[in-house]
Parts: C-alpha cells; sequence; structure tokens
C-alpha cells in the first residue's frame, strides 16, 4: 500500500469511528506557571499573531511549506523588522496557515453567492493557538496531572479527571484568556455511553422578564446574572485613572478577567438549562423579539442572556418548534381559548370558563399546543401536562447543579 493508500484508508476508518461517537470539548487549566514559562507561553501567541499577519499581508506566501517558515517580518511604527518564530512548532504553524486557507475558501464561496465580502485583515491579538496532532504537538500525561506542548515544554493542568479513560482524544487549542492559559481539548466518547437518561415528550417555554423560563408542566427556571460589583468598582476606578498610566492598564486587565468571569457563568447557566431541555423530545418556545424586551425593561433584559439562550436552543435542540412571535400567547386562555387582557400585574389568568392559572404557566401551555397543532380551531381542550418524577428529578440534579439558577415547582 502506497502511504496515499495508507492516509485515505485511516481517513475512513476515523469517519466510521465517528458515526458512534459524539466529540466533548473538556478545558484544563494550566497552572503553577513560573515567570519563565508564562514568559514563553506570552511570546508563542504574539509570534502566532507575526506568523498570521505575515501570511495575510501577502497571500502568496500561503504558497511556501508553512511549516519551514522561521523568520518573518513585523511591522514595528513604519518599518519591517525581522523576527525569529522560537515558539511556534511546525505542525502549529502548518495549522495556521491551513485555517487561513479555509477562511478564504469560505470568504470567495460567500463572494460567489453574491455576498459582498471585505479583506483578511491584520489581527491585533491572537488568543489562541491549535494544537492539532495529540502526541505529535501535544500529549498528556494523566499520572502526573501533566501537558507537553511541542516547543513550549510541559505544564502542570487542572482538570484532567474530567476526561474518561476510554475517550478519543483528539485537538485541542491553547487559549489565553486574562485569567490564564487553558487548553481546550477535543475528545471523541462513545455514544452508547451516554449517560444521560430522556425523558420524552414534550414541553413548551414561556421566556419572561420576572421568571425567566416557565415551563408548561408548572417548573419555573430563574437565573440572576447580573453585573457584580466589583465590575463597577472596577469600572468606576477606570473612569478616575490617569490615561496611558500603568495602573490604568492594570485595571484594564482586572475588568477582561470580571467580564469573563460574567461570561462563562452565563455560559454556564445556559450550558445546564439546555442540557435539560435536551432530556425531551420536542422544545416548543416563541419567537420573541428580546428587542421589544430591552426597550421595556431596559438594561436587565440584557443582562440575563435571554437572547443568547433562544439561539442556543434554536440550533442545539432535536426538534424545536418555533411559534411565531405575534401569536397572543400570554393573554388567553389555555382551556377555551379566550383572549383577556392581563396587565403586568397580573399574575394569574381567572377565566369564566372555570379556568385558574399562573399566568406564565398558562402561556407556555399555549405555546406547546400552538406549536403541537398549529390549526386554532383544533386547539381547544388537551390535558394538562402533568409534571412527571422524572421531570422533577432531573430539574433538581441539573439545573440545581448551579448556584445562580432557581427552580421552583409549581405543581
Ligand atoms: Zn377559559
Amino acid at each position: 500500500m502506497s502511504k496515499a493508500e495508507r492516509i485515505k484508508n485511516a481517513l475512513q476508518k476515523t469517519k466510521e469511528r465517528r458515526e458512534t461517537q459524539r466529540p466533548v470539548v473538556f478545558q484544563l487549566k494550566l497552572q503553577n506557571l513560573s515567570r519563565k514559562k508564562e514568559e514563553n507561553l506570552r511570546r508563542a501567541f504574539l509570534e502566532a499573531k507575526w506568523f498570521y499577519n505575515w501570511l495575510v499581508s501577502d497571500l502568496e506566501r500561503l504558497n511556501l511549506p508553512a511549516n519551514k517558515v522561521g523568520t518573518v517580518e513585523v511591522k514595528v511604527g513604519d518599518v519591517f523588522e525581522e523576527r525569529e518564530l522560537v515558539f511556534l512548532g511546525s505542525q502549529i504553524k502548518q495549522e495556521i496557515a491551513d485555517r487561513l486557507k479555509d477562511n478564504l475558501r469560505a470568504l470567495s464561496k460567500l463572494k460567489q453567492n453574491g455576498h459582498k465580502v471585505g479583506h483578511l485583515k491584520p489581527k491585533k491579538f491572537v488568543n489562541s493557538v491549535p494544537l492539532k496532532q495529540y502526541g505529535v504537538t501535544y500529549s498528556l500525561d494523566f499520572a502526573r496531572n501533566r501537558v507537553r506542548i511541542q516547543k513550549l515544554g510541559s505544564f502542570r493542568v487542572l482538570g484532567l479527571h474530567q476526561i474518561p479513560p476510554d475517550a478519543e482524544i483528539a485537538n485541542a487549542v491553547l487559549v489565553g484568556r486574562p485569567s490564564g492559559y487553558y487548553l481546550h481539548v477535543t475528545c471523541y466518547l462513545s455514544k452508547e455511553n451516554s449517560h444521560r437518561k430522556s425523558i420524552g415528550g414534550e414541553v413548551g417555554i414561556d421566556f419572561g422578564v420576572d421568571s425567566k423560563l416557565t415551563l408548561s408542566n408548572g417548573i419555573k427556571i430563574d437565573f440572576e446574572l447580573h453585573e457584580t460589583p466589583r465590575l463597577k468598582r472596577l469600572q468606576k476606578k477606570l473612569a478616575k485613572s490617569e490615561k496611558g498610566s500603568k495602573h490604568r492598564r492594570k485595571i484594564r486587565h482586572l475588568l477582561r478577567r470580571e467580564y469573563e468571569k460574567i461570561k462563562s457563568r452565563r455560559k454556564d447557566v445556559q450550558n445546564k438549562i439546555l442540557a435539560f431541555l435536551k432530556l425531551y423530545e420536542k422544545v416548543v418556545f416563541q419567537e420573541d423579539l428580546v428587542k421589544g424586551w430591552a426597550a421595556l425593561f431596559g438594561r436587565q433584559v440584557h443582562a440575563s442572556g435571554i437572547g443568547g439562550l433562544k439561539a442556543r436552543l434554536r440550533n442545539s435542540l432535536v426538534a424545536p418548534i418555533p411559534v411565531d412571535r405575534f401569536e397572543p400567547t400570554s393573554q388567553e386562555c389555555y382551556a377555551c381559548g379566550k383572549r383577556h387582557k392581563l396587565s403586568l400585574a397580573d399574575r394569574v389568568i381567572k377565566c369564566e370558563c372555570g379556568w385558574t392559572c399562573d399566568r406564565d404557566v398558562n402561556a407556555a401551555m399555549v405555546i406547546l399546543r400552538k406549536g403541537l397543532i398549529p390549526h386554532p380551531d383544533q386547539a381547544v381542550g388537551l390535558d394538562r401536562p402533568e409534571l412527571k418524577p422524572p421531570e422533577r428529578e432531573a430539574a433538581a440534579r441539573i439545573l440545581g447543579a448551579s448556584p445562580y439558577i432557581r427552580v421552583s415547582f409549581l405543581q
């Protein structure tokens, strides 16, 4: 067999194996960095930026063997200076060039399809460095809790225990953040081993401001992701600090770190809510305009992260069923379909037909019904969905794990 054939065979085998696997990304934190190692890491990101910008400024350079490039010209003020690439391994350089080629291909495709596309611009920061081949560009030592990165050496990492022993380890990305350096390792896990127990069935969601999410089965999910007092303090300090001073730079850095913390909290909350909703077979929600809410309630809506959650709902659930946003779901009696005029202060809908229900739960039930039965004349007289013990258990287990999420059950 020739080398080309062997590679082709191996790729085919990987492709078949991936069908039975699911990708999971684990985050490891690089720890106990000596001053020297931290300096080297900073330099690696800088070199990645130099190399990227060097390629972007003259795309003909993509025809050169990227792994062999040892020095690049870097623009310093008005002149160019030579810089040596000391900490970028050959595979890493290759991958940066390949990524760039991919981007260019995607851009030209967009252009072909009639979109307006700009040129690739040089970057001011590069905060991720691709580590493509496990075992070559990087390797993990589970016994000693360490990672070895090509040309950068060995680092102690936190979080290796998350990776199950049967995981197949693939690519990684070295990420630089205000809070430190991380390794995002992509692993492939067997689909069969996933412990996720499905609840099945369907659920409707009403998004609100008061209770962030209300489900048609009576579960209310609220989360608090306000700006921290520390953030406000730092912002005040920044405003008072002298422009260009060292003090100001330091506060900037602390601010970035605080933003990152808030962002990752928000993401964690979203992940947990999504993990819970994924247990259902069908999830129905209304395509509201978050903008409309923001106009009514100001910044608070923005900070609550509802918009991001909806986008992720749309993208990651198996069968999301959006209901038209102009459907007046919050004012309609679930039992008889009569329209009511509720003010924001009315927390309960009380209908002449005898139906009394929490207003948000009623709305979630109406949304569920409209999603399942698109014809409004068929839309009355369905049973009230009951909260099943597995739902209660899963909600407590998944959502209860976050200190920023409050769950309550109305039934
Ligand atoms: Zn009614």
